[in-house]
Formats: C-alpha cells, sequence, structure tokens
C-alpha cells in the first residue's frame, strides 16, 4: 500500500519522490503554518547544495577545514551516505535481539510528557517510583532510594553532566538539586512563576553545568549549578512538553501544548523560529552530529484522526527537508537519534490488520528504511534513555517494563539473570521470557 513519502535534501531530486510539494514549503523566522507555507524554494535549496557539498568535501566539521588536529577531537565516525535523509551509520542487518535486562517498572502511565526517568554517565538509573528517587545500577542490581524529600519529588528529573547530583522537580513549583555523594539536598528553589503553582516539565543541563527547567504555565527558565536565577522566558503560553539541546548547543527547542515548536539560540534564549503545529508534538531529538538537523514526531491524539507524521527540519535553511506521513491507525509515541550510530529511534503504536494494537521501537536509518526493530513490549513504549557508556538502550512502557538492550549488538549475549519479580517495587529485575 502506498501510503508514505519522503524526500531527501538532494539537489537533483529524486525521480521517485511522490511528495514534490514539499518542495515549496518554506517557514521564514515569523509564525506560520508549516503545512500552509510557502516561498521561494531557490534559496534554501542552494545552501543545501552547498552545505551537502562542504561536507563531502571537507567532513561534517568545517571547523576542522585547514586545521591541524591536537588528537583532542576525534573525527565524526560516519558521514552522509549517498540516498541518506541524515549522517547515519546504519547496521548492515539486525543486531539488538532480546532485551538484556528486563526491570519492574510500576506506575507508568501514558502522558503528554516523560521525564520520569534518566540514565547518568555513571550508569545509574534512576527513576521516581512514590515520589522518591530510586538508583538501579548494573554493577549493583538491585535497586536503592536515594532521596529522602518526604515523598515530595514529582515527575520530573535529571542527571547533571558527571552523575554527581541530580535535578529534581518537586510538588508546588520547586526544583531541588540532590547530591547524590553526600545524600543530601543542596539547594531547593520555586519556579518564577509562582505565586501560582505549576510543575516542572522538563530539565536540561548544558555542558557549562548550567540548568535549564520548563513549567507547565509555560515558563522556562536558565539557573547556574546552585540554582541562582539567570535568565526566565514565557517561552509557551501553555505546558511546556518538550525540550532538546543541539550538539554543539547552539540551538534549543521547545514545544508545548499551544500548537508551536520554538528554536532558540541557547547562548542568549533568544528566538530564531517559531513554528505552528496543528497536532501534538510526541518527541523531538536533534541529530548527534549534523547540528541544524532536528527530527520531530507529531501526533494527533484523537485516533479518529490520527495524522502523524515524521519531519526532518534544518535550523539553517528554516524548513524542513523530509516528511513522513503515516496511515490513520500509527500513533508515534517517543523518539531518540541514537547518539553513537545517528540511527533514529521510534516507538510506535498502530493498528494491525485485525483492528487490535500492537507496539513497536523500530530503527531507521532513514524514514523509509527500517533496519532493525525492538519487541518486547506489550503496551505503549513512551521513554527511550540512552547509557552512553555500555552503549545501551532503555526502553520504558505503560506494560510497567523497562527493557535495557545492547543496542549495536556488541556485547556478549548473555540470558538475563532471572529474579523473583516483587511487585510494586521499582527496578527490579524481571524474568526475561514471561
Ligand atoms: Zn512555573
Amino acid at each position: 500500500m502506498k501510503n508514505s513519502s519522503s524526500t531527501a535534501d538532494r539537489f537533483i531530486p529524486r525521480r521517485r519522490g511522490k511528495d514534490m510539494d514539499l518542495s515549496n514549503y518554506l517557514v521564514s523566522s515569523s509564525t506560520q503554518n508549516y503545512e500552509n507555507g510557502s516561498g521561494t524554494k531557490s534559496d534554501w535549496q542552494k545552501r543545501i547544495y552547498t552545505q551537502t557539498l562542504w561536507s563531502c568535501m571537507f567532513g561534517l566539521n568545517r571547523k576542522d577545514v585547514l586545521k591541524f588536529s591536537d588528537g583532542a577531537h576525534s573525527s565524526p565516525k560516519y558521514g552522509i551516505v549517498p540516498n541518506q535523509l541524515w549522517p547515519v551509520k546504519p547496521r548492515k542487518k539486525p543486531v539488538i535481539g532480546k532485551p538484556v535486562t528486563i526491570l519492574d517498572m510500576p506506575g507508568i502511565e501514558f502522558d503528554i510528557t516523560f521525564s520520569k526517568m534518566d540514565w547518568s554517565k555513571n550508569g545509574d538509573l534512576a527513576c521516581i517510583h512514590e515520589h522518591e528517587v530510586y538508583v538501579w545500577h548494573e554493577n549493583i542490581q538491585n535497586a536503592f532510594k536515594i532521596t529522602e524529600t518526604g515523598k515530595r519529588v514529582n515527575n520530573c528529573i535529571k542527571w547533571n553532566n558527571t552523575g554527581t547530583r541530580l535535578a529534581m522537580g518537586l510538588k508546588m513549583s520547586k526544583i531541588a538539586i540532590w547530591n547524590v555523594q553526600q545524600e543530601k539536598k543542596e539547594v531547593e528553589v520555586t519556579c518564577v512563576c509562582c505565586p501560582t503553582y505549576c510543575y516542572i516539565t522538563c530539565l536540561v543541563w548544558t555542558k557549562a553545568n548550567k540548568l535549564i527547567s520548563t513549567c507547565s504555565r509555560g515558563y522556562m527558565t536558565l539557573w547556574t549549578k546552585r540554582l541562582s536565577l539567570l535568565r526566565q522566558i514565557m517561552a509557551h503560553s501553555k505546558f511546556i512538553t518538550y525540550v532538546d539541546i543541539s550538539c554543539n548547543e547552539t540551538y534549543l527547542v521547545t514545544s508545548g501544548l499551544d500548537n508551536y515548536v520554538r528554536i532558540w539560540n541557547l547562548a542568549q534564549l533568544s528566538e530564531i523560529i517559531k513554528l505552528y503545529i496543528s497536532v501534538n508534538v510526541k518527541g523531538l531529538s536533534f541529530h548527534p552530529t549534523r547540528e541544524p538537523f532536528l527530527v520531530l514526531g507529531l501526533c494527533d491524539v484523537d485516533y479518529r484522526k490520527c495524522k502523524s507524521s515524521l519531519i526532518l527540519f534544518n535550523v539553517l535553511v528554516e524548513n524542513y527537508i523530509a516528511r513522513k506521513d503515516f496511515p490513520r491507525g500509527t500513533f508515534i509515541d517517543a523518539l531518540s537519534f541514537c547518539p553513537f550510530s545517528g540511527e533514529l529511534v521510534v516507538s510506535y503504536y498502530f493498528c494491525k490488520e485485525d483492528n487490535k494494537y500492537d507496539c513497536e521501537i523500530a530503527v531507521h536509518s532513514d524514514f523509509d528504511t527500517k533496519v532493525d526493530c525492538m519487541k518486547y513490549h506489550s503496551d505503549r513504549v513512551v521513554c527511550l534513555i540512552w547509557n552512553k557508556n555500555t552503549q545501551e538502550l532503555g526502553t520504558a512502557g505503560v506494560d510497567e517494563d523497562l527493557c535495557i538492550w545492547d543496542f549495536l549488538g556488541k556485547a556478549n549475549k548473555q540470558v538475563p539473570k532471572k529474579r523473583e519479580k516483587i511487585q510494586h517495587s521499582p527496578l527490579n529485575i524481571l524474568e526475561c521470557f514471561k
């Protein structure tokens, strides 16, 4: 069935391209509906051509041209492959197989956003359970509670870059930093939108150890690592659902329930692009090496309409350069670029031929090519988190399982250790084969 289409950012259009209308869309820095955009295509086509030519001739990082490497920065391990939409090193055959570990993760619900888990640089997998934070590590295998906040942790946590401190959204508009080594709360502040209560929806650390928080009333705040206020802006008029920072920290993207996606210059927190999106954003991810490339997952929550799409957006040309539309009955629940290979991981929930719904986590080398998949969850998967040390992917679903996958298939495959399932206790290892 012909149900999808996409076009690459190629100078010579693909003959079989079915969605050539796409090339007429242009979203300027002013507010425009991406679906009704208009404008000349020659400008951004020229820029894409120049960019592509440059990357073919000199590699991805322009700054490296004519500069002797001091060895500190290794060059990217993958570049643009002909016919690929983004720089990617796709696997030649499926390698993931079964999950290497399965943990019990009670209390996961399908929600408009999901920030209840995070994996630190040190391999500490943190999750919120009954309003406290629990941590699991593969060397210890047992989960233990690390916070004592009087059950005030709300629904958002984020490790700092060294994995020594955990930023937490607490009840009643509060944000706190937990020092894991000293086992105590270092500092606690209130969101700028107080006195009306909000709750923290997303937290993200910059490489310079600054913290960005977003809240349910649309405020975005930049803090120092000790939570001194640096900058606050009203980023959206409603709940902020997702935040991501580009690889070199030039750009920041936010999405909100006000139907806008906004792309910011991170250094100044000034807006570059504001996009009107008529449906919900269900995940966004900057490419791990090609900074202006951003993938958006769009999904109408109304299953009768159910317009789902994946969009590859180029911040530099202020336009999207590829799009895939899914047939009715397909939902996108989460997505993330793999930081090691540039492959795109998407969690789908879709209607099968017998009118029953199924879920699948697919690995894409481009929007039309699935190179691997992960099948274990029996319900919607709402969370994708990466362990950058072990190159593992953690997936958590409404079925209350948290699966850990050897994403690149490099480790020796071992049958997961079997433990007795303990009900209502987070991050305990489950039996692998139910
Ligand atoms: Zn707030």
